[in-house]
């Protein structure tokens, strides 16, 4: 059996390695456009950027790779799929013949479609070329400007302000972060930010940035009138990478459609990680959803591994994320919503609780502020199918490690 695994990513590598794992005599190559091997992308908008980081963790090195027998295919772009001869055409070298083919091709950097996008200075971020070049261009007491209150903004704005930067952020919704956590966890960032000197603008937007001197300024036209900037980074969202299956006639909405197994509808492809659109029984999801985190690239790569070896199927746990900002490390569990009863333990004050969402009786959130070991316990409830009472939860003298 011949498996091709298209994007050599956090969910590309680990289906590569888990499918090892179970079948040892199974041909496997994994195809990336990127020069490095697979690596963790969530140090880039933190350690990496900031220079306290070199590089992060590699997820299958060239050698590890050569161990293993997987053929690592880097520096090359799969630029086509002829489904009907069952090959992947790559940018350079010959086609390659599959018998299974995996899609694990991620997303890129939404680009930003107002005149002057384009000017040196004006930055995205998701790849480690990306962050090495932010890294070189955020130097203390230089200008930032960020376009876009999301994880990605945030943490940029973050680690600007920990290298010394003066910082102004421009999000267009009115909170921060609204498509993944409530108002009071928005507004607990808002605060956050500000403290620490950033100049955040919400309902802001920006259309135009032109030169503005020949130091490489930018003169950045925004709601509120001009801003100057020395560096601007977009961070307004992910589109993911479904050119080559909209090319050869996959299903495709929002992401590439797969059922819970991960197959595509052609029953000899399958998609993972931040580009699958992917069917989900969690509590408050819509019918399907297309995560964007690292935890479900992860998870989903083990899953279509295992599922490619003939082994059974891998139970697929709650979504969570974390976001490292300051001093604060955040950590959301599940998909939090205003629904039900909202249980929040210590104290958002000093930067240190914990809110857990209950609904009919089950626990259906935890966004965890400065408390892993809570959130490490839910987890644990989630997987037994228990959840602490209200009672339990509310009572500040719980200890909820002896539940
Ligand atoms: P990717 O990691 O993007 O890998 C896809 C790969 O496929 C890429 O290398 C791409 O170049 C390649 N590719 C695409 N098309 C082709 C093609 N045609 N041919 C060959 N190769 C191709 N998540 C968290 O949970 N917590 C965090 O703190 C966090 N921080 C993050 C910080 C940053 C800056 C970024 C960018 C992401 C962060 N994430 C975080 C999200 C997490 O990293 C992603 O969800 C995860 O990397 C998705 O893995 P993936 O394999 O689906 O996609």
């Amino acid at each position: 059996m011949k498996t091709v695994i298209v994007g050599a990513g956090q969910a590309g590598a680990w289906v590569a390695r888990t499918l090892r794992q179970h079948a040892p005599e199974a041909a496997i190559v994994l195809v990336g456009q990127e020069p490095h091997p697979p690596y963790e992308r969530p140090p880039l908008s933190k350690g990496v950027m900031s220079g306290a980081q070199p590089e992060p963790p590699c997820l299958l090195s060239i050698q590890q790779a050569d161990e293993l027998g997987i053929r690592l295919e880097l520096g090359t772009r799969a630029v086509a799929i002829d489904r009907a001869r069952r090959q992947v055409l790559l940018e350079r070298g010959l086609p390659l013949a599959y018998d299974t083919l995996v899609l694990a091709t991620g997303g890129a950097a939404r680009q930003p479609n107002i005149p002057g996008a384009n000017l040196a200075g004006v930055h995205t971020l998701r790849s480690l070329d990306d962050a090495v070049r932010l890294r070189g261009a955020l130097q203390a007491g230089r200008r930032l400007l960020v376009v876009g209150g999301g994880w990605i903004g945030l943490e940029v704005a973050a680690t600007a302000r920990r290298l010394g930067l003066q910082v102004c952020l421009i999000e267009g919704g009115s909170r921060l972060c609204a498509r993944s956590v409530p108002a009071d966890i928005s507004n607990f960032l808002l605060d956050m930010h500000r403290r620490h000197g950033v100049d955040v603008q919400l309902k802001g937007a920006v259309t135009a940035i032109e030169p503005a001197a020949d130091d490489g300024a930018l003169r950045v036209r925004t709601h509120r009138g001009v801003e100057l900037a020395d560096v601007v980074v977009f961070g307004i969202g992910l589109e993911p990478n479904t050119e080559l299956a909209v090319a050869c006639g996959l299903q495709v909405e929002n992401g590439i459609v797969v059922d819970a197994r991960g197959q595509t509808s052609d029953p000899a492809i399958y998609a993972v990680g931040d580009v699958a659109n992917q069917p989900c029984g969690w509590p408050g999801a819509q019918a399907r959803l297309r995560l964007e985190s690292w935890a479900n690239a992860q998870g989903q790569g083990i899953a279509v591994g295992a599922a490619l070896a003939g082994q059974p199927p891998v139970p697929r746990d709650l979504p969570w994320f974390w976001s490292d900002q300051y001093d604060v490390n955040l950590q959301v569990l599940g998909l939090p919503s205003e629904a039900g009863l909202r249980v929040v333990r210590g104290s958002m004050r000093d930067a240190k609780f914990c809110v857990f969402q209950i609904v009919e009786g089950a626990l259906h959130s935890v966004v965890a502020v400065n408390m892993a070991k809570e959130l490490k316990l839910a987890k644990r409830w989630h997987k037994q199918g228990r959840c602490p009472s209200i009672a339990e939860l509310q009572n500040p003298d719980t200890r909820l490690e002896r539940l």
